[in-house]
C-alpha cells in the first residue's frame, strides 16, 4: 500500500471512529430503559418495546464497529496493514476506503 493511501485510510478511520462513538452515544439515549408510565398507552409502550430491541441490536453493532476500527488504527502501523488476513492477497483500496475495518478481501469473507 502506499504511503499516501495508508494516510488516506488513517484519516477515514479516524473520523468513522468519531462518527461511531457518536452513534453509539445516541443510541444509548434511546435503549434507557422505558419508564412504566402510564400516560404513553399500552400501544405507544409496545413500540417504545420494538424500537428499544432494535436500538439495541444497532447499539451492539455499533460497539463492534468501533472495536473494530480501533484495532485498524493500531494495524494501519504494521506491516501487515491493507492484506488479507486469509489469503493474503492485498485488500483493494476502494475496499478499505469503504470499510477501513475490514481484515478480509471480498472473495474470503462469509
Ligand atoms: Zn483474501
Amino acid at each position: 500500500m502506499k504511503a499516501e493511501e495508508k494516510k488516506k485510510l488513517k484519516e477515514i478511520i479516524v473520523s468513522r471512529i468519531q462518527e461511531t462513538k457518536g452513534e453509539i452515544k445516541e443510541l444509548k439515549e434511546l435503549v434507557k430503559p422505558i419508564p412504566l408510565d402510564a400516560s404513553i398507552g399500552r400501544v405507544s409502550r409496545m413500540d417504545a418495546i420494538n424500537n428499544r430491541s432494535i436500538n439495541e441490536s444497532a447499539l451492539r453493532e455499533k460497539e463492534q464497529e468501533l472495536k473494530k476500527l480501533k484495532r485498524a488504527l493500531e494495524n494501519s502501523e504494521k506491516e501487515n496493514f491493507g492484506i488479507c488476513t486469509r489469503c493474503g492477497n492485498e485488500i483493494p483500496f476502494g475496499r478499505l476506503e469503504y470499510m477501513p475495518h475490514t481484515t478480509r478481501c471480498v472473495n474470503c469473507v462469509g
